[in-house]
């Protein structure tokens, strides 16, 4: 090996990793957590990630670039056929998967049929134990068990994680990179998504929503985001961005649901996208928020591509 292939510019190494797992299994909370930065929205209703999101980790060592992949949106007896479809599309592009599974829970239907089809591919895979804070500690051996059965044949790395308190994440990151190939970086480092600042916007208001409003409103809400400005500061307020979005709904109903009791619910959902807002801007944000039916709005192309949902299919 000579000089130049041992510096550091050229054991760089970067790439796409593809996150696949069961809707619920942590996955937006793990890129949240590895970038360190609010960049998917997580719920814990199933289902909430609806466009393919691409969020950018550089360290001094790597630039690894996390593709986050939609939820299933069927019911269960198509569990197992949509997780492949969904994983088959990710695994397309990508240089390495993450396997993430339940490790709270014993291995599920569609957990099978993934490494199944992982198996098939020559990517290298690791898997994530997720959710290991929830085993108790009497409880891990059989956990691990019941996982070395699902991935028997499989000679793949297990790391044990929390993606909520990130415990096992820096070993995860330094796992991962190590099986990058090498390569320069893809994304400038201060990048954390490569989804216009809109949209994550959007985003964290419609999580917002389904937080507080759980089943009423259910996947038929969407989020436009009518203006970004930044307010200059005047008399005691200071400077801040100010936000004026809209919440769609299909139905007049739904849209008395999200205002509520005198505006109630409405003035909850905007606090907490609020809050949100600033930690992604870095800075204060002042937030208005309209609600609007429009009467089917899932099947009209045009407004779904202006609501950035002309990719996926809802
Ligand atoms: P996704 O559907 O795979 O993207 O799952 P999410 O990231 O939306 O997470 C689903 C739920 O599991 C959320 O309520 C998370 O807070 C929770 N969760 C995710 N990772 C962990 C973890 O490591 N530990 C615990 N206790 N909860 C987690
Ligand atoms: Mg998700």
């Amino acid at each position: 090996m000579d000089a130049a292939s041992t510096s550091l510019s050229d054991s760089y190494r970067s790439g796409f990793v593809a996150l696949i797992g069961r809707p619920n299994v942590g996955k937006s909370t793990l890129v949240n957590q590895l970038v360190g930065n609010k960049v998917a929205i997580t719920s814990p209703v199933a289902q909430t990630t609806r466009n393919r999101l691409r969020a950018i980790l550089t360290t001094p060592e790597s630039q690894l670039i996390l593709v986050d992949t939609p939820g299933i949106h069927k019911p269960h007896h198509l569990l197992g056929e949509r997780l492949v479809q969904s994983a088959r599309a990710a695994i397309g592009e990508v240089d390495q998967v993450l396997l993430l599974l339940e490790g709270c829970e014993p291995p599920g239907r569609g957990d099978a049929f993934i490494v199944n089809l992982l198996r098939q591919q020559r990517l290298p895979v690791q898997v994530v134990l997720n959710k290991w804070d929830r085993v108790p500690l009497d409880r891990k051996p059989e956990a691990d068990a019941a996982y070395r059965d699902l991935l028997e044949e499989t000679n793949w790395p297990v790391h044990h994680c929390s993606a909520l308190n990130g415990g096992g994440c820096p070993e995860l990151v330094a796992a991962v990179s190590a099986l990058m190939p090498e390569g320069p970086q893809l994304y400038p480092p201060e990048m954390v998504s490569d989804q216009p600042e809109k949209l994550l916007m959007a985003e964290l208001i419609r999580e917002q929503v389904l937080m507080h409003t759980r089943e009423e409103i259910p996947h038929s809400v969407a989020v436009s985001i009518d203006r970004v400005e930044d307010m200059p500061a005047r008399g005691k307020s200071k400077a801040r961005t100010a936000v004026l979005a809209t919440v769609l709904v299909e139905r007049k109903s739904q849209k008395g649901i999200l205002i509520g009791k005198g505006g109630a619910m409405l003035r909850t959902i905007g606090q907490g996208a609020r809050l949100q807002m600033q930690n992604l801007i870095d800075g204060p944000v002042y937030l208005e928020l309209f609600v609007k039916v429009v009467a089917d709005w899932r099947s009209k192309p045009q407004r779904l591509a202006e609501l950035g949902y002309a990719e996926e299919r809802l």
